[in-house]
Formats: structure tokens, sequence, C-alpha cells
């Protein structure tokens, strides 16, 4: 047994649900606290601090959302919400107020593992460098230089627009989250507009073809319609 096992805190009050869970998570090698409400998360939360915390919306004492807001007083811990709720504003909600991603119910334990170790990277990737990296990202054959605004695909430079670059940075920054229309647009315009979500599709599907993505090809980021974009920190299955 190692002691260096990372923590998850797991807030769910369907016991199915959360015996398959934590069946799947022991046998990944994560150590898992249950609780099956927010009063119990929160007590646990505290007392434990979890690496990660997979959290249920619907839950019998108080909606998973307060939680989240909880934890984001005075903390980055990696949340993944987990819900059966399948509303496209739901999502949005739990992003917007701190959630690091969102698996809809049902989910296969493959991609909801790779989600678990996207999280926890990008976590540790940003508390060693205690803030966002200056110098240069590279994931596998890509690469962006930070200081001089280039991005490479191996030797390659793609020449984006100053727009289409700082999409492209920003997603990086936050590599393995799932971004919100209204984050990204905030992040890159500042304020939104009537037709911010159109102007932000235009410019993805432009920094696509820069990239010589075809139609269907898997990439660096995936878009979940109707929710936001995500740069993928390792490939997903
Ligand atoms: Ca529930």
């Amino acid at each position: 047994m190692t002691n260096n096992k990372y923590k998850i805190l797991l807030i769910e009050d369907d016991a199915n649900i959360r015996s398959v869970m934590t069946a799947m998570l022991e046998t990944a090698g994560y150590q898992v606290h249950l609780a099956d409400s927010c009063g119990f998360g929160k007590i646990l939360y505290t007392s434990h601090q979890p690496d990660v915390v997979i959290l249920d919306l619907g839950l019998p004492d108080m909606d998973g959302m307060h939680f989240l807001s909880f934890v984001r007083q005075d903390s980055l811990t990696p949340i993944i919400v987990l819900s059966a709720r399948s509303d496209d504003r739901d999502k949005v909600l739990a992003l917007d107020a701190g959630a690091n991603d969102y698996v809809t119910k049902p989910f296969s334990s493959a991609e909801f593992l790779a989600r678990i170790r996207m999280v926890l990277r990008n976590y540790q990737h940003r508390s060693d460098s205690g803030k966002l990296p200056g110098g240069k990202f590279r994931m596998r054959d890509l690469t962006i230089d930070y200081d001089a605004r280039q991005i490479f695909i191996g030797e390659q430079e793609i020449r984006l627009s100053q727009t289409e670059y700082n999409i492209v940075a920003l997603l990086s920054e936050h590599c393995g989250k799932m971004m919100t229309y209204s984050a990204i647009i905030k992040g890159v315009w500042g304020y939104p507009d009537e037709g911010s979500t159109k102007k932000l599709q235009v410019n993805m599907a432009n920094i696509r073809k820069k990239f010589g993505v075809k139609p269907g090809d898997s990439w660096y980021i995936s878009n979940e319609l109707g929710v936001g974009y995500r740069m993928n920190g390792e490939k997903e299955e």
C-alpha cells in the first residue's frame, strides 16, 4: 500500500451509483471517501482535503451547487459534476460556478477515469507554477510559445489571427477544463454581446481549418454543443 494515493471525495445519494463508482475508483488506485448529502460532503471535504471531488447535483438536503460555491470560496480543488440532468443550462451553470468538468449519467468508466486524470494533471500543472505558465506549453506535437505568441505543430508554425491565438492560448491555460462559451468570450473579448457565441464559433472553425483538422477528426480541442470547448489534456477514447 502506498500512502500517496489521490483522495477522491464522492458526494452521491444513490447507493447503487455510489458502490459502482467506489469499485471503479478503488480499482484505479484512488482512495475514496463517501458522502450521501451536501452537508456531510462539506464535513468530509474540510476534514480530508480531497484531491478531487465528484459531485452529484441532485442531493437530498441541498442542491450540489451549494457545495460548489462552498469550495470555490477559497479553493481550486478540481470538481467534476455528475448528474442525471442532461440539460445544457445546468451544465453551463455548474461550469460557470467553478466546476472543472461535467459528466452526465450514464457514463463509461474509461471516459470518467480519463476525466479525473485530466483535472488532476491540470490542477498540478497550475499549482506547481503558482500561476499560469509563461514560456511554453507543450502537448504531444503541439507547442505554444506564450512569449512570442506563436503556435507550432511539430516544426510547422500555424499562423493565427490575434483573436484566434487568444482563444487557443486561453484554452491551453485551462487545459483539461470544459470552458463555457461565456467564459471564453469573457476571457477573449472581455464582454459578451448578442453575436458573441456565433463569433466564437466562426473563429473556432477558422482555427480548425488552419490546424488542418478535417470534420470528424479528433484533435486538441473538443466541442460540446450548447456548452463550450475543452482542450484535451490527453487523448480521449
Ligand atoms: Ca442524486
